[in-house]
């Protein structure tokens, strides 16, 4: 795949976010805001909202209008702001992905960590909702014994 299909792709799976999120806020569709999007996905790396001003510029997208558009795209889960230091404290935001929903089942005894993907606890943790919080990720974490201590145990208790 070339760089530009890779952005399209990225362009497209957000899109496809921010309309099943404005189509459940009973909002209007934006084109402006749109062309916001397309930035975000071409600078794909966390991004400050100056980068992103300064990317929108060249299609005469106001400040306002980019600061909106940010705060949109958090709500809906197609962007996370995280807060780092770099000399100073500036939220950056990137892409977020479902990889960021973390599932892992950790074993007691041997700390064996494995990912799991159940899609059906996710889409129940994802589809929740809570009053006064907007969820951007979560991390779960199941804690037992895994298949090989469990026979362990059991020869042990033979
Ligand atoms: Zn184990």
């Amino acid at each position: 795949m070339t760089k530009a299909e890779v952005t399209e792709n990225t362009y497209q799976a957000a899109d496809a976010k921010l309309r099943a999120y404005i189509r459940s806020k009973e909002m209007r569709p934006s084109k402006v805001r749109n062309m916001v999007l397309r930035q975000v996905c071409i600078l794909k790396k966390p991004f400050t909202a100056d980068q992103l001003v300064k990317a929108c510029e060249a299609d005469r997208i106001s400040v306002g209008t980019v600061y909106n558009s940010l705060r949109l795209f958090v709500d809906a889960g197609i962007l996370r702001g995280t807060n780092r230091q770099r000399g100073q404290i500036a939220t950056e935001y990137e892409l977020q992905t479902d990889k960021d929903c973390v599932m892992q089942i950790i074993c007691t005894r041997c700390g064996r960590v494995a990912r799991i993907d159940d899609k059906a606890v996710h889409h129940l943790v994802t589809t929740r909702k809570y009053s006064n919080f907007n969820m951007a990720h979560f991390s779960l974490y199941v804690y037992g014994e895994c298949k090989i201590c469990r026979r362990l145990t059991m020869i042990a208790q033979q």
